[in-house]
């Protein structure tokens, strides 16, 4: 499979280069040429097959000509250890819990992904090529304001040849979430940046465009630009629709994905183009509304982020956004309007207001039992609204409320348990560079090590 720029300015790439440089030489993000409907005997047989099967006839469709099977079954059953259940939460109202990993993120389905991937191609050969650069191991820089972080940093750990840097908000980012990425060691730097989350990315970016480093390093991000972070994620939208498939009988689904970089419903999305069968998506945002406000008026105006409860979506310009447009419009091929109307028959959107999600976690707890964190509450709250008679909806449950333990206990007035494995990270000693946020303290930390 050869994967194109959403610039269309740069050459097309293999898996291996797309891989390995997350961005195209034109700052496009990268695209598969092709998306091949899944037949319907799998779509058939689904109900009856186990998440990690289900998962690897989804990656083989996109990654099957570049990595020899086998190896790319271990690959999947390795990503996926644990389970994504189908929770009923009331009436037509389901949530598709997606916090089981190792770092209780949904995002570890696709930092193991892009880590194992990037092993692979190690190991069958160099990639330094891609990279242009002279040799050493790749170094994974990454910026987090949280759940990045620990998710990367754990699906790379021990992973050889491979150094992960996170940077990090000195005090800005929850004592939980720290732990996950500052306790762990071996191949993992935790760097504690003097100053705030953008900070830490401008760091990151600077690093990629200084050229006497990148002769010297070879260097690759790990956000969900990179198609082996977001593509995986594809993998829990199958299963959830097998798993309720087994329960309904022919039900009429919408899917709803709490969004801030758009990676997570780009998967689910990807997933609808291969034949899925999902009758309508919402995008659930909290005050951070760009996306909401380009399907009400057609035009994309990013703005600076605002925090909120629900922080791992405060994103004030889409980094998936250009995938979307450019999945829908066929490549660039459609003009804007026809683009825009494609869209908005499949995916609408809704943004919640702190408060509001305040209430959702309440009224939800009081009337289910059930404990939605803050970006869950969003999903929940949009089904509830826009959810029509007949119709079944799936909300991502993307966190558990233990890693935002303070506030859940604080508006439900609960006291949420921490499951053991958040709490073994807790009991580890913090160990971590501390670092100004002045580029070249930065550059001469990273051409020393
Ligand atoms: C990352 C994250 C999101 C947003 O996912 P995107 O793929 O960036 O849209 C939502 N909720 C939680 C808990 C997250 O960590």
């Amino acid at each position: 499979m050869k994967y194109y720029s959403t610039n269309h300015q740069a050459p097309v790439a293999d898996l291996r280069k797309a891989v390995v440089k997350g961005l195209a030489e034109d700052r496009g993000l990268y695209m598969p040429e092709t998306i091949h409907p899944l037949p319907k005997a799998f779509f058939d047989d689904m109900p009856t097959m186990k998440f990690q099967d289900i998962a690897y006839n989804v990656a083989a469709n996109f990654f099957g000509d570049d990595i020899d099977g086998d190896c790319l079954q271990d690959l999947v059953y390795d990503t996926l250890s644990f389970d994504c259940p189908v929770v009923k939460v009331k009436d037509n109202i389901y949530a598709l819990e997606l916090f089981h990993g190792p770092t209780l993120a949904f995002k570890d389905v696709g930092a193991r992904f892009m880590a194992r991937l990037l092993q692979y191609f190690l190991r069958n050969g160099s990639v330094r090529n891609d990279a242009n650069t002279t040799g050493g191991e790749v170094n994974v820089l990454v910026a987090t304001s949280g759940d990045t972080g620990s998710a990367v940093a754990n699906g790379f750990l021990g992973v050889e040849g491979i150094h992960v840097y996170v940077l990090y908000p000195k005090g800005k980012v929850s004592p939980i979430q720290e732990c996950q990425f500052t306790t762990i060691g071996q191949n993992i730097t935790a760097i504690e940046v003097d100053g705030v989350f953008d900070d830490c990315q401008a760091l990151v970016k600077n690093a990629f465009m200084d050229e006497e480093l990148n002769r010297q390093k070879m260097l690759t991000s790990a956000n969900s630009i990179n198609v082996a972070r977001f593509l995986p994620q594809a993998f829990y939208y199958f299963n959830a629709v097998a798993r309720l498939n087994s329960q309904l009988f022919n039900p009429q689904l919408t899917i709803c994905v709490p969004s801030g970089n758009f990676g997570n419903i780009c998967a689910a999305l990807f997933g609808h183009a291969m034949g899925l069968p999902v009758k309508h998506f919402i995008a659930a945002n909290n005050a951070n509304d760009v996306f909401y406000n380009y399907l009400q008026t057609g035009h994309y105006e990013p703005k600076p982020s605002l925090q909120t409860l629900a922080n791992a979506m405060d994103v004030g310009a889409p980094s998936n956004f250009a995938r979307i447009i450019d999945l829908y419009s066929e490549g660039g091929k459609l003009s804007a309007e026809e683009t825009h109307s494609r869209i908005t028959d499949l995916i609408s959107g809704a943004t919640y207001s702190d408060d509001q999600i305040r209430e959702t976690m309440r009224s939800c707890y009081a009337e289910t039992g059930y404990i939605l964190d803050p970006h869950g509450a969003c999903g929940y709250r949009a089904l509830e609204e826009q959810l029509q008679p007949g119709q079944v909806g799936v909300f991502c449950e993307t966190a558990h409320p233990a890693k935002f333990k303070e506030k859940v206990d604080e508006i439900l007035g609960i006291d949420v348990q921490i499951p053991d494995r958040l709490a073994a990270f807790m009991r580890g000693t913090k160990q971590s560079i501390a670092m100004s946020k002045d580029f070249a303290d930065f550059k001469a930390f990273l051409m020393n090590s």
